[in-house]
C-alpha cells in the first residue's frame, strides 16, 4: 500500500536540509581555518553565521508544520564534506589549497541551491506562502554565497594557483593582470571548476 504523501516527501526533503545545514555548521570552520586568503576566510566565516541562522529558520518552519526537524542524515552533504576533508588532508601550496577549498564550498552551495529551489516550489504547490518565502530567502543566501566564492576565485585565487609550478614557486603568467583588473570577469574568462593541468603534481 502506498502511504507516502506529498507532505511526507516535503518534510523529508526539509529534514535532509536541516541535517545538511547542521553538518555545515561543523564543517565550515574547518574550511575557513585552512584558507590562507583573508577574503576567502572571511567569506566562509560570514557564511557560517548565515548557516547558523538557517538552522534556526528551519527549526521555526518545522514548528509551524508540526513536525520534528530531526530524523534524517543528508548523505549527499556528508559526501561533499568528506571530499572537502580529504582535500584539507593534502599537502598543497596555499593558493592551490584555496582554489580547492572554493571548489569544495561551491559544491556545497550548489547542492543547497538545488534543494531549496525544490523546497520553495513544494511549499508554493502546497499553498504555504509563509514557508515558501522563508525558503526563498534561504535560497537567495546560498546564491549570494556562491557568487561571492566565484568572485574571489576569479579575481585572485585561481590565477595565483595557476602560477604555482611544480616546485611550489610562482611563475609569471601573462594573463594574470587581465584577471585581476576585471573583477566582474565576463563568462568567457570563466574557468570551470578550479582545475588546471599545472596545478596537479
Ligand atoms: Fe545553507
Ligand atoms: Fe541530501
Ligand atoms: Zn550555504
Amino acid at each position: 500500500m502506498r502511504t507516502d504523501t506529498f507532505e511526507k516527501l516535503y518534510v523529508d526533503e526539509l529534514r535532509d536540509m536541516y541535517s545538511a545545514e547542521k553538518q555545515l555548521v561543523k564543517a565550515l570552520p574547518k574550511l575557513a581555518k585552512a584558507a590562507t586568503s583573508p577574503e576567502l576566510r572571511s567569506a566562509l566565516e560570514d557564511h557560517l553565521d548565515v548557516t547558523k541562522g538557517q538552522v534556526e529558520r528551519l527549526e521555526g518552519l518545522f514548528k509551524d508544520l508540526g513536525h520534528s526537524a530531526s530524523g534524517k542524515t543528508c548523505k549527499g552533504m556528508q559526501g561533499i564534506i568528506e571530499e572537502g576533508q580529504s582535500l584539507l588532508d593534502k599537502d598543497l601550496d596555499e593558493d592551490v589549497m584555496d582554489a580547492g577549498i572554493i571548489a569544495s564550498a561551491q559544491k556545497v552551495e550548489h547542492y543547497e541551491i538545488a534543494s531549496y529551489g525544490t523546497l520553495r516550489a513544494f511549499a508554493e504547490t502546497r499553498g504555504d506562502r509563509k514557508s515558501a518565502e522563508i525558503l526563498d530567502e534561504i535560497l537567495r543566501q546560498e546564491k549570494d554565497a556562491d557568487k561571492a566564492l566565484t568572485r574571489i576565485a576569479q579575481t585572485s585565487i585561481n590565477a595565483s594557483a595557476d602560477r604555482v609550478d611544480v616546485d611550489g614557486e610562482a611563475f609569471e603568467d601573462d594573463d594574470d593582470e587581465d584577471v585581476v583588473e576585471r573583477p566582474s570577469a565576463p563568462s568567457q574568462r570563466h574557468r570551470p571548476g578550479n582545475g588546471s593541468s599545472r596545478v596537479s603534481r
